[in-house]
Formats: structure tokens, sequence, C-alpha cells
């Protein structure tokens, strides 16, 4: 065992040293050799070294690089030292994290994090907790103690009666509201399409005063950090509106709730700590390893009542219990990576990693509008979008881009406008990465319009 696990400690830090200098994105070739693992289930053993050495030799190549520092595609971190070890070191623990009496330190770090997320996102300091796989599954999380808590509210118990002859709720999103969203709200049988969209402006923030009149069990769903161009809605306005009604506000901030971590960011995300309930990703902007998402619910109790395994107000033991606030109940320690990361940061490298991150951004936006090409958003955040011209000639620079190899960005389609989009979200990108991938952009559509003429 031991020897394996330097074998494999060798090969993950040579991995991560030449992803730094290797193309972003595998080459063809790398990705066709994946055919080698499409084999008959094998007949016999295989020493580990073996499987170990196929994996690397074959699979490494075969990588996008996510965990360098100039991949800038949708919106994906790298993994911290501190944190990346930490999750080597608790898959050889391989505690089942689901009960404090299995799993002792991985349960005390959950809680520790959770203390500390709270602290650090300046959220109310008695919110329940949820560490989960993603955003998709915080953003189910938390809207099923939502409608836990509404329905309650007019006499319903949804935990032991279901939806069948439930009264309606309404359920309010904005026209730019996160696909999970809508699939959470499908999983949990409130409807996909019965939802009311509130029209968005030019950054995509929801319209405060679009708010439709809210009476009876409602949910408001709103967003901080749109995929696209990072911006976030008017949270403060859309609580003093929909807690009027009476409404639950669930905030989605996959990755731009952890603008509240930094004080030259938090003014973006005003007023977020009057919601209900929060999702986002330590994946994203804490930078740990994938998987790694985060429910954030004000009563806890909402969240213990829509989670817990056995019934409603389960009495809590001495200890908090993670299975009790969670959809699973066998799952891996998220917390000792979440723990690994706070701890190596701290306050002030959480928020200078954010500020590092958004300063990166506006770097890429001046470049490009320097060269004279079009950024489609306001820059407050992490992410930009930038046109090359028409939608083809803006296809043909992402793809020269994606095929050269220093950078990696993708397309999207904003308002209606063909761009590319550059997130910077990797703790480990500088302003030297940032002016070699800019060189590269500007080459390839400096390049393409040359060749157009
Ligand atoms: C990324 C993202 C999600 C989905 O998160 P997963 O971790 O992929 O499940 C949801 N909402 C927003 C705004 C996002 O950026």
């Amino acid at each position: 065992m031991r020897e394996l696990l330097h074998s494999v400690a060798l090969r993950a830090a040579r991995y991560l040293e030449d992803i730094q200098e290797r193309r972003v994105s595998p080459t063809a070739e790398a990705v066709r050799d994946v055919e080698k693992f499409h084999e008959p289930l094998p007949e016999g053993r295989m020493a580990a070294a073996d499987v170990i050495r196929m994996l690397d030799e074959v699979g490494s190549p075969a990588t996008m690089g996510v965990a360098g520092r100039r991949f800038f595609g949708f919106v994906m971190g790298g993994s911290l030292p501190a944190a990346l070890g930490a999750n080597w070191l608790a898959s050889a623990w391989d505690q089942n994290a689901g009960l404090f009496a299995a799993a002792p330190i991985s349960a005390t770090l959950e809680e520790v994090s959770l203390r500390w997320l709270l602290d650090a996102l300046a959220l109310p300091a008695g919110c329940g907790g949820a560490f989960v796989t993603g955003a998709t599954v915080a953003n189910f999380t938390a809207l099923a103690a939502a409608r836990r808590a509404v329905l309650g509210r007019v006499g319903w118990d949804v935990e032991a009666q279901g939806l069948f002859g439930a009264p309606a709720i309404q359920v309010v999103v904005s026209e730019e509201a996160h696909p999970s969203v809508i699939k959470s709200l499908g999983m949990l049988g409130m409807g996909r399409e019965r939802v009311v969209r509130v029209p968005v402006d030019g950054q995509g923030r929801m319209l405060a005063g679009a708010l439709p009149e809210l009476n009876g069990p409602s949910i408001v769903c709103v967003q901080v950090g749109n995929v696209n161009t990072g911006s976030c809605d008017p949270v403060a306005e859309i609580c003093g509106r929909a807690h009027e009604g009476g409404a639950w506000v669930h905030v989605d901030g996959a990755f731009g709730l952890w603008a509240a971590a930094s004080p030259r960011h938090a003014h973006l995300v005003a007023g977020v700590a009057g919601a209900d309930s929060w999702a986002t990703d330590a994946h994203k902007w804490l930078n740990v390893p994938y998987d790694s998402g985060l429910a954030f619910v004000r009563d806890a109790d909402h969240l213990r009542g829509a989670m817990s395994l056995t019934a409603a107000y389960l009495p809590q033991g001495e200890h908090r219990e993670p299975s009790q606030y969670v959809p699973e109940l066998s799952r891996r320690a998220r917390g000792v990576d979440t723990w690994a990361a706070l701890k190596s940061l701290g306050r002030s490298g959480l928020s200078e990693l954010i500020d590092r991150n958004c300063r990166c951004a506006r770097r890429f936006a001046d470049g490009l509008a320097g060269a004279g090409f079009e950024i489609l958003n306001d820059v407050v955040l992490n992410q930009v979008l930038v046109s090359f011209g028409s939608p083809e000639a803006t296809g043909c620079v992402i793809a020269g881009i994606q095929e050269d190899g220093t950078c990696w960005c993708g397309p999207t389609l904003w308002q209606g406008r063909v761009a590319m989009r550059i997130s910077v979200s990797c703790w480990a990108t500088t302003e030297a990465d940032v002016d070699r991938s800019l060189e590269a952009m500007l080459r390839i559509a400096r390049g393409a319009a040359a060749q157009a003429r």
C-alpha cells in the first residue's frame, strides 16, 4: 500500500506540474486513446500498480486542464493544495460521513466548516447547513425546506401527506434562473413549467418591480452570480417585497455568493443575508475538489424537517447528525476538504482569492476592449463576455483558441448574441496567465479577421 500510494503521489504531482505547460484541452489523439478503456470485463486480476499506470498513462493526457491556471471555461475552480491533500487523506480514512458515531472527525469538521462558512459569507449564525454534491442538489435541498415551510404555514404537512391535494404553491423565478433551479422544482413536484418568470434587465438581473403579487404559500428564487454576466439580482429589494407577501426567498448563489466573503465585492450581494435559504458551490469559488455543494437554511428546523431520515422533528442527540440535513445517508466526508480550504486561506486569503480572480477578469476585459473587441457585460465579478464580431467570426475565434491550447474558453449565447465566455475561478491564475492568454486570444482573433478579408 505504501509503495502504491507513493507512486500515486508522484504521478499526481507530475500531472499538476505538466498541466501548467501542456495544452489546456487534451489532444485529439489523447481523446481517441481512451478507446483503450473500452474492453470486455477482465477475466482475472491486474496488479494495483499496473491499474494506476494505465489510468495515468492513458487517462491523464485525456483530461481537460481544469486544475491548471488557464482554464476559463464554464465556472470551474481548481483545487487548493490543502483541500486536495485533505481530500486524499479523507479518502484513505474512508469514513461514512452520514453519522457522528461512524465518523466523528468528519461530522466535527462539517460542523466547524458550517460555522466558518456562515461567518465568511455573513449569513445568520444559526442557519442549518447541508454538504451535498453541488449547487443543483443544494437548490433541491433548500427548496425542499422552503416547500415544507410555506405549506406548513397553511397547515399542510408535505413530508407526511405529499403534494396530493395540497394547497398550490406560487413559485417565482427570473427569466435567467439557472436550469438547475427549474430541475429542482420539477423533482420536488412543484413543476418545471408552472413557475412565474420575472423579466430581467440587460445584465440578467431580475426586475424587482415586475414581481407578481404574492399571497398564500409562495417561494421566490433569486440569483446572485449569473453564469454569463456574473450579475446579481437586487436581493434586498426582492426580499423586502417578497417577505411583505409572506413568501420564502431562496438564493441560488452557486459562485456569486462568495462575493460576500470579499469586502470589495460584498456590495454586489447586499441584503443577501435577509433571504431564507441559499445554495452555493464549494467546488467553484472555494476551490475544493469535486464534488462539493452547500445549502444553508435560516431556520434549521425546516431543513431537518425536510431531510430527516425517520420522522419530522427527530430528537437531536448530543451531536449534529450530518444525515439529518441532506438527501443522502451514506456519503463522503465533504466537510474535510472544506475545512482544509478555509483553514489554509483564512478570512483574508478567501477574500484575496475572490478579489484576484475579479481583477484578472477585469484585465481580460480591458485587454480585449483595448484591442477593439466588444465586451457584452458589465464586468463586476469574475465573468467576461466578449464578441469578436459576427456570430460566425466569434465561433471561429473560439474554435481557434480551443485548438491553440494556451487557454480554454467556451461559447455562450447572451440575450441573442453569440459570445465567448471567460470565467476566472482558479486560485492559481495570475496576471501573467491572463497576459499569456490574452496574447493568444488576440493573435487568433487578428489572424481570423485577416483571413476573412
Ligand atoms: C454552476 C451553477 C449551478 C449548478 O451547480 P452544480 O454544482 O453544477 O450542480 C447552479 N446555479 C448557478 C448560478 C451556477 O453557476
